[in-house]
């Protein structure tokens, strides 16, 4: 029997390629999402990743984590990844699931944007952890890790879905209607998208 796996989808590109990535895995069926609002400025990724799922016909769950915000104040909060894998964690034994995909990269071209819950070291650990808390063999699997940003468009585009990365998912910390192309989210992503572009150009590649 083919294994189940839930995916911590935000609605960016990355959590959106793992998605799609592991639609081709392990099929359509065998696959769900879950997401976290956590901050209002940011419901806009989460709207997006429920019309990913419409689309895509993939159950989708998403869950309030906002006590962090209330916590730690209005900003990016450090350490978030702990909560969101715990609460995935929980779900998934909940389910009978013990695969659990993250799109975290570990990628530090943006020091700025690059935090310590988002490492390999990090996600050793954690997975580590959730296995002795809840007493469950999970897998926490991390696809994309150190993978940069152009390298994530190519699987995209090898998926045959860079379009749909492109018009569907949305990235911006400031979480306004259209990318703010400021923010070191917005950076990563579109100038990710030029290298992968200039090196297919390079390639001898057809632009799509
Ligand atoms: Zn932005």
């Amino acid at each position: 029997m083919q294994e189940k796996v839930i995916i911590l989808l935000s609605g960016g590109q990355d959590s959106t390629t793992c998605l799609l990535q592991a639609i081709k895995e392990y099929s359509k069926e065998n696959v769900e999402a879950i997401s976290f609002i956590f901050n209002s400025e940011i419901s806009k990724a989460v709207s997006c990743a429920k019309e990913i799922c419409d689309t895509l016909k993939i159950k989708h769950s998403v869950f309030d984590a906002g006590v962090m915000w209330n916590v730690a104040g209005d900003k990016i909060v450090e350490g978030r990844n702990i909560i969101f894998l715990t609460l995935a964690g929980m779900y998934a034994e909940s389910k009978n699931i013990k695969i659990i995909i993250t799109g975290l990269q570990g990628d530090n071209s943006h020091p700025e944007s690059s935090h310590p819950d988002c490492t390999e070291e990090f996600v050793i650990n954690m997975n580590k952890t959730l296995n002795i808390a809840i007493g469950y063999d999970f897998k926490i699997k991390t696809p994309l890790m150190g993978l940069r940003k152009s390298e994530i468009w190519k699987i995209s585009d090898d998926l045959g879905c860079m379009k749909f990365i492109a018009d569907k998912t949305f990235s911006c910390y400031k979480g306004k209607d259209e990318h703010c192309m400021e923010c070191s989210s917005c950076k990563e992503r579109f100038e990710g998208y030029d290298e992968y572009i200039e090196t297919k150009i390079d390639d001898g590649g057809l632009l799509v």
